[in-house]
């Protein structure tokens, strides 16, 4: 049987191998976690499985490695969450600290949405279908988040911030995410 996967009191994954990224800091105060924002990524773009991802949220990617990478490694960016192609589940930011994904955004009229979301990465590209492994894992990790915080919403990055951003693309497929997330609500 596979290990429940839970947030401990400190907003960490218990199943989630812990990378710290110093690319963080505190919420406003009073602010509630209302938004879970998905992501795509990948490093260097359209390969899957190295330490790219890893390296540029904890702000160790080598510019002289790949052409991109000279373009993104003075970035200060970060995710809670990523899942990597395989399902396994990576964690850099406490869900209870401000992580910074979304960069200029803005959903349902309200602007900075780093402030009250969690970001979750999916390894991945615009046009590449995410894997089983990742929308289970996603689901997974979803109902949990949901069951902790009190989101009411579930917004990919091009949707606040379209024109600038395109992930988790058009491969994302919301209707079998939905699908794999109805049935655990009614199960709790
Ligand atoms: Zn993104």
């Amino acid at each position: 049987m596979p290990r429940r996967l839970a947030i401990d009191g400190r907003g960490y994954a218990n199943l989630a191998r812990q990378v710290r990224s110093p690319n963080c800091d505190a919420r406003p105060a009073g602010t509630a976690i209302t938004l879970l924002v998905l992501h795509g990524i990948s490093l260097p773009p359209g390969e899957f499985g190295g330490d790219g991802i890893v390296r540029l949220f904890t702000n160790r990617l080598d510019a002289a490695r790949h052409p991109y990478y000279a373009t993104i490694a003075a970035l200060r960016v970060s995710a809670h969450f990523c899942i990597r192609r395989d399902g396994a589940l990576l964690q850099f930011v406490s869900c209870d600290d401000r992580a910074w994904h979304a960069g200029a955004s803005t959903w349902k009229g309200r602007a900075h949405c780093n402030d009250y979301s969690i970001g979750i990465e999916l390894e991945g590209a615009d046009e590449v279908p995410y894997s089983a492994a990742q929308y289970a894992m996603l689901a997974r990790l979803a109902r949990v988040l949901m069951r902790r915080y009190p989101i009411t919403d579930i917004a990919g990055h091009s949707d606040i911030a379209p024109g600038r951003k395109t992930d988790p693309g058009p491969a994302f497929d919301r209707a079998r995410f939905a699908r794999l997330l109805v049935p655990a609500r009614r199960r709790s």
